[in-house]
């Protein structure tokens, strides 16, 4: 099965620089074993994936990570979503006694306190209901785009995902979010609208913060934790272990900031603990 999927998937990443995005949607659900699964984070791109198949009613089941933290602004997108398109994008929720487990020990916000901290709620929130999400799929669609960010350019249009052993395809691969932003006006795609007070992409409302002028793209998420690598000079120490860091008292949501833990000391478990 992965030989044939890998060699799939050479085939499609080929095809897809020819194509629409609705060619590229089409051929996949003609050629890629059922189910394929299109999971949207409810951005952009993904309203444009979303319109583009329910539109033209392909077989591809829409999913969405609720991680329990996302903008009021998104939940109304994705009501608002489904009533005009008449049809269901389906909830992956986290796992309710990993997700007691973890606020219980690092608090409510706890990934303010530790870049560790960030990982394991997002391995709660949003990793492990992926993989519940994908568990079966033959194909997988994403919404990412090339110019997203530097770690993005050395992706592709279809690859195989050898890991879940599945096709991971991104039909918007060469799209700019401009052009994206101009396909969803003209065809009344419904987006969210804290694009329009530059959140650009869009995540959980306390990991995402709007962009200043000329920052890039992928700056408004998790930024803290690069600048308390730049300011601070965290994380890795010289035996490569990596050392953990607090949130300074008094921060204000938006402006965290982190100090560097005394060696030994207990990392904070947060505000109560
Ligand atoms: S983005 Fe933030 S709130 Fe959302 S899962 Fe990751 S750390 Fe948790």
């Amino acid at each position: 099965m992965s030989d044939s999927r890998e060699t799939l998937a050479a085939e499609l990443d080929q095809a897809f620089a020819e194509l629409t995005p609705l060619e590229r949607l089409t051929l996949l659900v003609e050629r890629v074993e059922a189910p394929i699964v299109f999971t949207t984070s409810l951005g952009i791109e993904d309203q444009m994936l979303t319109h583009l198949i329910f539109t033209a009613k392909l077989p591809i089941v829409l999913k969405t990570l609720d991680t329990g933290r996302l903008f009021p602004e998104s939940y109304t997108l994705w009501r608002e979503t489904e009533e005009k398109y008449g049809r269901r994008i389906k909830a992956m929720y986290p796992q309710s006694e990993a997700l007691e487990e973890l606020v219980n020990d690092q608090g409510i916000d706890g990934f303010y306190y530790a870049p560790e901290f960030r990982k394991a709620c997002c391995g709660v929130r949003k990793v492990e209901p992926l993989g519940r999400a994908l568990a079966g799929a033959g194909g997988w669609i994403t919404g990412l785009r090339r110019d997203q960010s530097a770690n993005r350019e050395g992706m592709e249009f279809v690859g195989y995902d050898a890991a879940r052993g599945l096709i991971k395809a991104n039909p918007l691969f060469d799209w700019t979010r401009e052009e994206i932003r101009l396909f969803a006006e003209e065809a009344g795609v419904p987006v969210n609208p804290l694009h329009a007070q530059n959140f650009l992409s869009i995540g959980c409302a306390p990991c995402t913060r709007a962009l200043q002028p000329g920052e890039p793209e992928r700056a408004g998420r998790w930024w803290w934790e690069e600048e308390t690598m730049r300011e601070c000079g965290l994380h890795i120490e010289a035996d490569g272990t990596v050392s953990r860091a607090r949130l300074v008292p008094g921060h204000e949501h938006g402006d965290v900031a982190f100090e560097r833990l005394a060696p030994g000391e207990t990392p904070p478990k947060g505000p109560l603990a």
